[in-house]
């Protein structure tokens, strides 16, 4: 089974935000309230032990191996089949975010999603935003693509980096590049208490990586802020939903 990945190169991303405007410009991401599928932080200068670094944080969904976002959702499952693109056949109980199968990327099933926001608080790294300019708002996400890999094409924060730092490919694929990167030493962003297997790494100078890991290792989400963290309106939402689902009691 595949599963996307992506390795991002600190020594060569510049902080130019292609990635990000291109992403927005690509998935019409409204540019009011911080809403954004991918985003780049700026790290630094600041001292580490290997010197003083000044560097970017280029980030976006990690396609988790054990994404939590999923476990949070409080829609019933249920049973799709997919297919691969090889035609292959799988069918899967799946709430309304779920991990495709075939590509491990975590979808969101936007007919599905009644915008509870539950996953946007669950989400250890700040992927996800609730799109409320929507008369039903729903969360949204990276998919890395899904419909454009589907026809062959790149990511598009791929396709637009001018310094070649993404590197987008199978992980499951021991020739592919990613995999090759990974295997050199491309670090995954987790912390000692949030390991959930993201598939987004990092490469870079040992200053770079300090820094990077430092300022965002991701920091352990309780079931408590995921209650509490949508605004009044959304909690009501997902109270809703959590007292029909007994999963979730
Ligand atoms: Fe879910 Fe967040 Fe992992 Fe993406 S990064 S799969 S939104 S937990």
């Amino acid at each position: 089974m595949s599963q996307y990945a992506m390795v991002i190169d600190l020594d060569k991303c510049v902080g130019c935000h292609a990635c990000a405007i291109a992403c927005r410009a690509e998935w019409q991401v409204p540019s009011e309230q911080g809403y954004r599928r991918n985003w780049v932080k700026r790290i630094g200068p600041e001292k580490t032990p290997y010197g003083m670094s000044y560097t970017f944080y280029p980030g976006l969904c990690n396609h988790c191996d054990n994404p939590v976002c999923v476990e949070v959702c409080p829609a019933d499952p249920i049973t799709k089949e997919f297919v691969s693109k090889d035609g292959k056949k799988k069918k899967m109980e799946i709430k309304a975010t779920y991990k495709e199968p075939f590509t491990g990327i975590v979808l969101i099933d936007k007919e599905r999603c009644i915008g509870c926001g539950s996953c946007v608080e669950a989400c250890p790294y700040g992927a996800r935003y609730l799109n409320e300019n929507l008369d039903d708002p729903k969360a949204d996400k990276c998919t890395f693509c899904f419909e454009r890999i589907s026809a062959g094409e790149k990511p598009a924060c791929v396709q637009t980096c001018i310094a070649d730092a993404r590197i987008f490919g199978d992980l499951a694929d021991p020739n592919s590049k990613v995999a090759k990167l990974v295997k050199n030493g491309a670090k995954r962003l987790q912390s000692d208490v949030v390991k959930i297997g993201p598939n987004v790494y990092w490469k870079g100078s040992k200053k770079d990586i300090h820094a990077l890991f430092k300022n965002f290792a991701p920091k352990e989400r309780t079931w408590e802020d995921v209650q509490n963290g949508p605004d009044l309106s959304r909690r009501s939402i997902l109270k809703a939903a959590l007292s029909s689902s007994k999963r979730l009691g």
